[in-house]
Parts: C-alpha cells; structure tokens; sequence
C-alpha cells in the first residue's frame, strides 16, 4: 500500500470506461429500487418509466426526482420507522441515522451492514487521496450519536489501516489535551468546530496549535474548507494542511479534495453519479463553469436507495482535469452553496458564503460573524455583525474601510455594520448558524 491511489484501476479509469460503468451501475441500482421500494415504484410508475426504457444518460436525465420533502413524507410509517422507501427486511437493518433537520423534520436512514461497509470504503478513497496512510494516528473529535457526521469517517480509517482515538464525549479542553498527549497526527471534524478548538487551545489554554503533531485535517459539513480564506486560517492555525469533504446522510460520502489541493473536490464517480441542473431552465448542465443544483445518485447503496436525489447544493464542474491523474471529475471551489440558502436582497442574489469569504479575508476581524437580513417597511436591509481581535482596536477605522470596499465588491450589496467586542458573538460547536432570514416572519 504505497501507491498513490486507494482504488488505481477504479480513479484511473479512462473517461469512456467510467460513464459505461456509471450507466450499468444506474441500471441496477433503478431496478432494484423499482422492483423493492414501493416508494420508488409509485414515482416511476407515475412517469410512466420502468427499468427496460433506461438505454442513455438521456434517459437518466428526464427521469423523476427525489425531493427530501418526499422523503418526509414517508418517514414514521411502516415498517416503522422508515417508510416504504425500504428496500430490504427489518432484520437486515444494522445502521440507524437521521439527518441533521435544519430545513426541517429530520429523515430517518436505513443501512445494512453491507451499505455500511460501503460507507467505510467510500471514506477510504478519501482519506487516502488526502495522504492518511496507516502511520497515521487520527482523532475524532465528535459527539457520537444519531447524526451520521464522522462514524463513517471513523470506519474508513480504521479500514484504511489508521489508529483512530474516538474523540467522543470529551470536551474540547481535554481533546486538545489528548492530541497533545498523543501526537495525533491528524483529525477530521468541521471548520467552525477546528477554528474553535484552536481559538480556546491558544487563548484558554496558551497552547499554540500549530505546536501540536496534527499535520492534516479533514473538514465537512459546512462550506469552510472550500472557502480559501477560510481554509487559509485554519491551515495557518493548526500549521497543517486542509481538505475539504461533502457527503450526507442521504447520500453518502460522494466528494473529496485530495492531496493536489485542485481548488475543488473530485466527484467520485465510481461511487456516484452526479447530474448538475440549470436553476431556471431544469435541463442538465454538461458543460464546465455554469453553476446548477446537484442531482445525485448513490449507485450501491441499498437498503434506503438515493436514485436522483434533489441536494440543492450548488455546484459546478471544473474545465480541467486534476494534475493527481484521477480520472474522477473535479467540482470548481467545492460545495458554493445551497440552493435554499440563496436568496435575493433589494432585488440581488446573495449567497451566505461570499459574506465568509471577505471577513475571514481581513486581518483583525475575528472569526465568527452574523448576518440578519430584514425589512424596515418595503425596503430589505442586511445587517453585518463581526468581532475584532484584542490588540487590533486602533485599526478599526482601516479594517471597516476594506471590509466595506470587499462586500461591495463581491456582493453588489450595502450593510449596516456593527464591531462586536471578542467572544461576543454566538459560537457554535458544529454547524454554524451564522445567517438569519427575518424576512419571512413578517
Ligand atoms: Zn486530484
């Protein structure tokens, strides 16, 4: 286990072999899910589409979709408490989790131990394109529970042949403590949660984060490690380097950066494949550099299937091949987005991260942030909240001047800003929930 791929013969795969692969692989998938959930029969047999008519990625192309409101809906009945989107007997059911519920009622999701094997390989293509190897000793600083979040994670290494240090229950004080006591090599949690844990390493603890033995870091569930003035604080904080992973409960583990750090995460195609579709027009999107919802279909997992699932993650493909020789097409900055998180603001569209992508920019601002978006009678307003850092007080007048130059021109967009004293904002220990949307409670 040298070598530079986990899978050679699968992230090598010449373009042409892997698009056959992809469709033979929906085909089974399409069927199985047609012939075993009665969920997915219903919705196919509405379209009037059954396994035989799938020949072409065309025919993929105008096939239903899954929306997680679908999802929802079948959820608590039976069998209980998945729903008829079951594709395999109770008993076989080894794996509970459900998905975080920030949009809403949380779905339930069913593996079989063959789908969580699943899970841990698609974890080890990965971990090994991000340089784990079996030297490596890897702590997991999750609480974990119902969410799938880093379990999946946690058996992709082990697989891989890593030592993993659960990180679970402990608080964040005695976790870098035992990185420290340990010489962890590496870690994987998300961006809020790796900025929080250096911010009290060195300002609770006098421990310098980048003193300790973590040489890399695999972040997910939140945009950060995509965003580069965010994934520079955090490689500048630990003093290690910084991959970025997307995946979710419904999915699975479907996209990583790897070692090239391509600015941009490969799809692994292997596993999935991915449709990108143009937000107004709902035709699929082949061509490199226009942004479209991700469609996606997880092309082995079976007790719960995911046959072209609506994500609303924003997405775009890159132009270029990446310089690591993986065959497996690249996503242009990673995840940008959400389609949900996308709104319009005086009549402009304004995507949450750009926000983070300026203030981690400026030096002096704090981490954490906050935007509320309101009205005042017809006219929306933004409010912008940021912290400054101790020491940086005489400077607030220069940092305010490139802060509102920067917004202006990446967001087109005017704030009220407000400078916060440090540590004053809300932290949070996972996701984030720095954007609020009042509008609507109106
Ligand atoms: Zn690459």
């Amino acid at each position: 286990m040298t070598g530079r791929y986990w899978n050679p013969i699968l992230e090598t795969l010449p373009r042409e072999e892997l698009r056959a692969l992809q469709l033979r692989k929906f085909k089974r998938i399409f069927k199985w899910a047609y012939e075993n959930s009665k969920f997915h029969r219903a919705l196919y047999d509405q379209a009037g589409v059954v396994p035989e008519d799938i020949r072409s990625f065309e025919d993929i192309h105008a096939l239903p979709k899954v929306e997680k409101s679908m999802m929802r809906d079948i959820q608590r009945k039976n069998p209980f408490p998945y729903g008829d989107a079951l594709c395999v007997p109770l008993e076989e059911v080894t794996e509970f989790r459900q998905t975080s519920g920030t949009t809403g009622q949380p779905v339930y999701q069913p593996d079989t131990w063959q789908d969580w094997e699943w899970w841990a390989e698609s974890w080890c293509f990965i971990l090994w394109a991000q340089g784990y190897r079996p030297t490596d000793r890897v702590f997991i600083p999750f609480g974990y529970n119902v969410f799938v979040a880093f379990w999946a994670g946690h058996y992709g290494a082990e697989k891989l042949g890593c030592e993993v240090v659960p990180g679970g229950v402990l608080d964040t004080k005695a976790r870098i403590l035992k990185i420290q006591e340990l010489k962890a090599t590496a870690m994987m949690a998300t961006p809020t949660y790796v900025l929080g844990m250096a911010d009290t390493a060195r300002n609770k603890m006098g421990i310098d984060p980048a003193s300790l033995s973590i040489n890399k870091l695999t972040c997910a569930g939140e945009p950060g490690a995509g965003i580069p003035t965010t994934k520079k604080r955090i490689e500048e904080a630990w003093g290690a380097k910084v991959f970025d992973h997307a995946g979710a409960t419904e999915i699975g583990a479907w996209s990583f950066e790897c070692e090239d750090q391509p600015h941009g995460m490969h799809v692994n195609e292997g596993l999935f494949l991915v449709e990108i579709e143009d937000l107004e027009t709902g035709k699929i999107i082949e061509e490199p550099g226009r942004r479209g919802k991700m469609i996606i279909t997880a092309l082995d997992r079976q007790a719960q299937p995911c046959v072209r699932f609506d994500s609303k993650d924003i997405i775009e493909w890159d132009p270029d091949p990446c310089s690591c020789g993986r065959t497996f097409r690249l996503i242009k900055g990673g995840v940008v987005g959400r389609s949900d998180d996308i709104t319009k603001v005086k009549g402009v569209l304004l995507a949450p991260s750009a926000i983070e992508e300026v203030v981690r920019g400026i030096r002096g601002l704090g981490d954490e942030f906050e935007v509320v978006v309101d009205k005042v009678g017809d006219v929306d307003c933004i409010a912008l909240k940021v912290e400054l850092v101790p020491g940086t007080e005489s400077l607030r007048e220069e940092i305010e001047g490139q802060l509102v130059d920067q917004l202006r021109n990446k967001t087109n967009l005017r704030y009220n800003l407000s400078f916060h004293e440090y540590e004053t904002l809300p932290r949070y220990e996972v996701k984030a929930k720095r954007f609020k949307d009042l509008r609507k409670a109106h």
